[in-house]
């Protein structure tokens, strides 16, 4: 495993004063390496040498560019079993989840390939005659990316492959619970041929390096991911020096399911969205808002479901579910499990698994007859603990999903298409999903949410792409002589 941090295509020892630890979470005494952290002196050498490399990538023909990106699904396919299981020790995750992952990656890698070919602009009529008047696209320069744990390959690469495409040159700092996904994708964009110097890697902590990268005045544009009170922050900090800035932050997704819904199809969906992942995603499903006349049915499922879902180390084949990521996540998770004690009925789990305290393993958890104003059906717990509430119909689904801070994805579980429909207009996410679960993202698609859930631009497809752009306007006056037909 590389350990450190990578700066102008060299893998080096930083000599910051504190220290990285990458724990195993299935087996806490497992120290899978430890390494100083970076310091904010590593980022501005970090962005000295990007800003260095970006000037020669921004003449190189953006196909070309997006067939540094082809190349690299093809590294990234040869090498996915090793990806996977870096990403399932240290992050926990189970081995088909952990695939399931890169796989996404290079998804986003072949996306943003093509898009080497497609990067747009628009030709326009002039109000001018002999005026021709068009947009290009432009790199923006040095770009900064902040990443979590949660999705440690997919995320930096689904902002590193169309910022690269774009021209950029990147400055990334993941979380640095998970640095060896981290440093396996740079590998894998070296051993594409990705020139030195346009991807730098510091691996240290958020609040003095992350700090540092957001403001650094070479940096164009921050993108983030992590949770809202960061990325407020950072936000808040960038926009004050002009940068640009897209953070992707926190979601409380819920799930409505009306009176016709086809429960055979919305219990394995729930226990996917609510479980999946140890309920680490931002697209998790964290509240179920059911019809009173389907309630106690859908709930004896999920709480049958949940009993027989096997936790354990994601590398075990047999799990389902994998560990918490790490002891202060743990933590926040229990604070959780017993404030829902006390706020509504539990139904399953509720608490650590017997047999597994060797690592950091909640049990998948279901609470029945949550009220609206329980802080667990408002707050973003980052777990595997589903919310139960009962209500009479669309408009009260509808109603009690929006009734949160954060607006990241939906989805409603119905027969009735006017339903469907209806809710997909007013309900306030980012994404909808009509009978499928909360989860899940394409490249070619974009992906974010509204309220407090993303500021920016929405992340994959073209609008990804272009959040690393800078536009520019274009006229070219053809009438010769002192522009004669000047009328502006
Ligand atoms: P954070 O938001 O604290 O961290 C996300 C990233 O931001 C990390 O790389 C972190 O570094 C960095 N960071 C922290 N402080 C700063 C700062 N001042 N300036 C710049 N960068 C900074 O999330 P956590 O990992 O601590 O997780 C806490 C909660 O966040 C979770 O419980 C969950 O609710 C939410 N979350 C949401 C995610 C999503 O996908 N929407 C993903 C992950 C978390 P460092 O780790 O060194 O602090």
């Amino acid at each position: 495993m590389r350990t450190g941090s990578y700066i102008d295509g060299r893998w080096e020892h930083p000599r910051g004063e504190r220290q990285v630890r990458n724990v195993d979470p299935a087996d806490t005494s497992v120290v899978l390496a430890e390494f100083p952290a970076a310091t904010p002196a590593d980022v501005a050498r970090a962005v000295e040498g990007a800003r260095r490399a970006q000037a020669a990538w921004a003449d190189v023909p953006p196909p070309e560019r997006g067939r540094v990106l082809w190349r690299a699904t093809e590294v990234a396919r040869r090498r996915v079993d090793e990806l996977a299981l870096a990403l399932s020790r240290e992050e926990g995750k189970h081995l088909r989840e952990a695939r399931g992952e890169v796989l996404k990656g290079i998804a986003v890698l072949e996306f943003n390939a093509g898009e080497g070919f497609r990067i747009q602009g628009r030709t326009l009529p002039s109000e001018t005659k002999d005026v021709f008047t068009y947009t290009i696209r432009r790199p923006l320069g040095v770009v900064g990316m902040i990443t979590p744990w949660n999705f440690p390959w997919a995320i930096p690469v689904w902002k590193a492959a169309p910022a690269l495409v774009a021209g950029n040159a990147i400055v990334m700092k993941p979380s640095e619970f998970t640095p060896w996904t981290a440093s396996l994708m740079v590998e894998v964009f070296e051993e594409a041929g990705l020139p030195p110097g346009l991807l730098q890697l510091v691996v240290g902590y958020g609040d003095d390096v992350g700090q540092a990268i957001v403001d650094h005045p070479d940096v164009a544009a921050v993108s983030f991911t992590g949770s809202t009170a960061t990325g407020l922050g950072v936000y808040a900090r960038a926009a004050r020096r002009g940068a640009k800035v897209t953070c992707e932050m926190g979601g409380k997704n819920a799930v409505v399911a009306l009176a016709d819904a086809d429960v055979d199809a919305l219990v394995p969906a729930l226990l996917n969205g609510a479980f999946g992942s140890t309920g680490q995603r931002c697209t998790a499903t964290s509240r179920l808002l059911v019809d009173r006349s389907i309630a106690g049915r859908v709930v004896e499922a999920l709480v049958e479901g949940a009993r027989a879902l096997k936790v354990g180390p994601g590398t075990d084949p047999a799990a389902q579910m994998g560990p918490i990521v790490n002891p202060a996540q743990l933590e926040r998770v229990l604070g959780y499990l017993e404030l829902g004690k006390r706020e509504a009925k539990l139904c399953a789990g509720g608490g650590r698994p017997a047999g597994l305290e060797r690592g950091l393993f909640v049990e998948p958890t279901v609470f029945a007859d949550v009220p609206p104003d329980a802080r667990i059906f408002r707050e973003e717990i980052f777990g595997p603990v589903l919310s139960v509430c009962p209500i009479d119909g669309l408009e009260e689904g509808i109603a009690r999903a929006n009734a949160v801070e954060y607006g990241l994805t939906s989805s409603i579980y119905t027969r009735d298409l006017q339903a469907a429909m209806r809710f997909v207009e007013r309900v306030e996410t980012g994404m909808v999903h009509v009978n499928e679960p909360t989860v899940g993202g394409e490249a070619q698609l974009p992906f974010g949410g509204m309220k407090k859930t993303s500021v920016g631009e929405r992340e994959m497809s073209t609008d990804g792409l272009y959040f690393f752009t800078e536009q520019k306007t274009v006229f070219v006056n053809f009438a010769g002589g002192v522009a004669r037909n000047f009328v502006r």
